[in-house]
């Protein structure tokens, strides 16, 4: 099977989700996973049905349409509950004050909600597992209540009170699942910090165990030893990626099928995280088709991890890749584009460096708001070597894109990069006491948001992308326009001082406030 993330504004309409199903089916996957968190409409919680999210009779819809095809819900209900926290009904049932992602285990409205959902979720889906979360709980015993409730689990004599926290609250709901004649599936990795917590489960849980730097056999001990049936979850690396990881994210899904099938576990998940932030599932559509025949080689026994990957990268492997080759089956310009944007863009160093952290250059340029963090933090290597090398693999890229995803993508690189250039030569002619020509080399950039809002706009239209990308691209522009209107009121040295280029293009920046109080009082940022 493999997993769509829904969960970072993905809107897709009936017929996206039609291509998706015939795509699954076609790669040769006997289940597609939805990963839902907020983005469902359910029935049981009118309040956050945000705009295009996925509905209960789209769900009916593609059930009736591809009967073949099993669709697994994934549903969150501890972490990754941001969804709900954010909007205002769900505000109060948070684990700490407006921050982090996790809902509070001991509240009753809480868990009157976790099971509602779980009821609709049981109620719309007609698949046989049921996943009910489980991940990334760190916010566990942090409100005053489930702190208590830990000591109170220690001091009774259990080992792990969080361990307790996480069983005591899942437990239940996965027994809910089972009892409804279902088989209830949670991801992996808090039992490896909290493995007692696995006491508290039935033994009929499937264990989706998720590594994607290397083959989850690794770890998987601890759910053999407890007789638990696992399913191994690689990813198609583009959340940490300008677009994909190509190399690393082929090894992963390789290492993992090839161990799958040789630990004889469950099963295999190939899991997809996070194109909000200008990814698009169309381009990685070859990816997850490559990935399913994977899948089926390593069923049938005929595929084998590559040695080479044990110490290098794929650089020298290209000829023998499963992914390129599925994107030369759509074209010569696909697979070349595949290769520049997936393979030789990682070698330009900086920031296009491969890590296992979300993309700090889509993050800084479009998730706070606030595009000069870009700026701030990668402007050296963005004038330097890297800039320069990437740039022009990317103006390769462009020229072999082969539809306007591919372009898209293409165009949020290079647009990233033009934008710190602007800003660090826009930098250079303020700290030299030239606020005109400051502001003038920032001019373009109000251009290069204004272009990158109707690219999140065609992603949506496209493939159902980000409904959220078009506004942030609006909000980088409008800071921009701040910034030159302070440059403007400023840049001469009225204020006394002029303030570093840092201060200036902060949207914290209060004229007068010289030593910046609001970054030295740390605690205010709240
Ligand atoms: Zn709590």
């Amino acid at each position: 099977m493999w997993m769509y993330d829904l969960a970072r504004e993905q809107a897709p309409t009936l017929e996206h989700l039609q291509q998706i199903c015939e795509l699954t089916i076609a790669s040769g996957y006997n289940a597609l996973g939805l990963y839902l968190e907020h983005r469902f409409a359910y029935p049981s919680t009118p309040w956050m049905h945000g705009k295009d999210c996925l509905t209960p009779e789209s769900i009916e819809w593609i059930q009736e349409q591809f009967p073949q095809l099993q669709i697994i819900p994934f549903v969150n209900l501890l972490g990754h509950f941001e969804g709900f926290l954010y909007a205002e009904p769900g505000a109060r049932l948070n684990e700490k004050l407006f921050a982090g992602m996790q809902a509070c285990a001991n509240k009753p409205e809480f868990l009157e909600l976790a099971n509602g959902i779980l009821d609709d979720v049981m109620r719309i889906f007609k698949s046989d597992i049921i996943h009910i979360g489980g991940d990334e709980t760190s916010e566990l015993a942090q409100c005053a209540v489930c702190k208590a409730k830990a000591k109170e689990y220690e001091e009774a004599g259990f080992s792990d009170g969080k361990a307790e926290l996480f069983g005591r609250h899942f437990g239940p709901l996965a027994q809910k699942v089972l009892d409804a004649g279902r088989r209830p599936a949670v991801w992996g990795d808090m039992f490896l910090e909290h493995p007692t917590a696995l006491d508290k489960f039935p033994k009929e849980t499937l264990i989706f165990h998720w590594q994607y730097f290397e083959s989850a056999s690794k770890t998987a001990g601890i759910f053999k030893e407890k007789g638990l049936e696992i399913v191994y979850c690689p990813t198609i690396q583009t959340y940490n990626a300008t677009w994909m990881n190509l190399p690393q994210s082929e090894r992963n899904v390789t290492e993992n099928a090839v161990d799958a099938h040789k630990d004889g576990v469950f099963g295999v998940c190939v899991t997809t995280w996070e194109c909000g932030l200008f990814g698009n599932y169309e381009t990685i559509f070859p990816a997850i088709r490559a990935s399913g025949k994977l899948l089926q080689q390593a069923e049938a026994g005929e595929l084998q991890a590559n040695p080479a990957w044990e110490t290098t990268e794929l650089k020298d492997e290209r000829g023998g890749s499963a992914f390129l080759k599925e994107y030369l089956a759509e074209g010569e310009d696909f697979e070349e584009w595949a290769r520049l944007m997936g393979i030789e863009l990682l070698d330009c160093g900086g920031v296009f460096t491969w890590c296992g952290i979300r993309s700090s250059l889509k993050c800084r340029l479009l998730l706070y708001s606030n595009p000069f963090l870009a700026w701030l933090h990668h402007r050296d290597e963005m004038i330097g070597e890297t800039g320069k090398r990437a740039l022009n693999i990317i103006e390769r890229a462009v020229v072999f894109a082969p539809n306007a995803s591919y372009r898209g993508v293409t165009d949020f690189g290079k647009s990233a990069i033009q934008f710190i250039q602007f800003a660090e030569q826009s930098h250079l002619e303020y700290a030299k006491g030239h606020p005109g020509a400051a502001v003038a080399a920032l001019t373009p950039c109000r251009q290069i948001f204004d272009n990158l809002s109707k690219i999140a706009q065609s992603n949506y239209l496209r493939i159902g992308g980000s409904t959220a990308d078009q506004y942030r691209c609006i909000a980088a522009k409008l800071h921009v326009e701040k910034v030159i209107s302070r440059i403007k009121e400023y840049g001469d040295g009225s204020l006394g001082y002029l303030p570093s280029y840092e201060m200036i293009t902060h949207p914290c920046f209060v004229p007068h406030d010289q030593s910046g109080w609001w970054l030295i009082n740390n605690w205010a940022k709240e």
